[in-house]
């Protein structure tokens, strides 16, 4: 059972969004930022899932002022689905978002994977705990070996798809930018988004899925790119 903290100024939400924790987890709850930032410095939860519509500090600043005292994993909830302001909270320290409105399945499956990636390790953006084999789903890949399997059969990949799905096996769940992927994948400071959505959609075909009907590789437009096991 992980403890979570819910900020959230709007009672009836912040009281949906504890019944659909609490059956799991330990839930407390602040209404402003100034109270969360208090919590949290105080006793530390496993996770904060944080509104960007509070009364005292614009969202961006509360998640800044978190990060100035605490690793812990925050998912941002907010109102506007707008993908520069995703970015720029994704940038701020934010580990994953949620856009309202959510259901309660959908929040836990986000809480869940940021809760697995802290205990797998290394926190997200940070290095990921080293690990002989990652799975993800049906897929699964031997980092010493270098050798990726789906659903058991060998995969062909060239060292480059290898290196790209072996960077994002490490981060499953979480969207990684095509910044993030030129400079920790290719190591070029700048290039064309051009050859990673190349790669990618190689990628893509081996894995026998398309953009259209993405099953472990999503693109989230204007973000990045995230590999998650199938729902089916
Ligand atoms: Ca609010």
């Amino acid at each position: 059972m992980a403890t979570v903290l819910v900020v959230e100024d709007d009672d009836f939400v912040r009281a949906a969004i504890i019944q659909e924790l609490a059956e799991r987890h330990a839930v407390r709850s602040a209404g402003r930022a100034l109270d969360a930032l208090r919590d949290i410095a105080q006793h530390p939860p496993d996770a904060v899932v944080l509104d960007l519509g509070l009364p005292d500090l614009d969202g961006a600043e509360a998640l800044k002022m978190v990060r100035g005292i605490s690793d812990v994993p925050v998912i941002v909830a907010t109102a506007r689905d707008d993908e520069a302001e995703i970015v720029r909270l994704l940038r701020a320290g934010a580990d994953d978002y949620l856009v309202k409105p959510f259901s309660g399945d959908h929040l836990n499956a986000r809480l869940d994977a940021v809760l697995r990636r802290t205990r797998a390790g290394g926190r997200a953006g940070g290095p990921a705990a080293p690990a002989a084999t990652l799975r993800v789903g049906g897929l699964a890949l031997d980092l010493n070996r270098r050798e990726a399997t789906l659903d058991g059969t060998p995969l062909s990949l060239t060292r480059r798809e290898f290196d790209l799905l072996a960077y994002l096996a490490e981060r499953a769940d979480r969207v990684v930018s095509r910044r993030e992927l030129r400079t920790e994948v290719w190591r070029q400071a700048y290039g064309e988004d051009q050859t990673i959505d190349v790669h990618l959609s190689w990628l893509r075909r081996k894995l026998g899925e398309s953009a259209a009907s993405p099953r472990y590789l999503h693109t989230v437009r204007g973000v990045g790119v995230m590999l998650s096991a199938p729902r089916d």
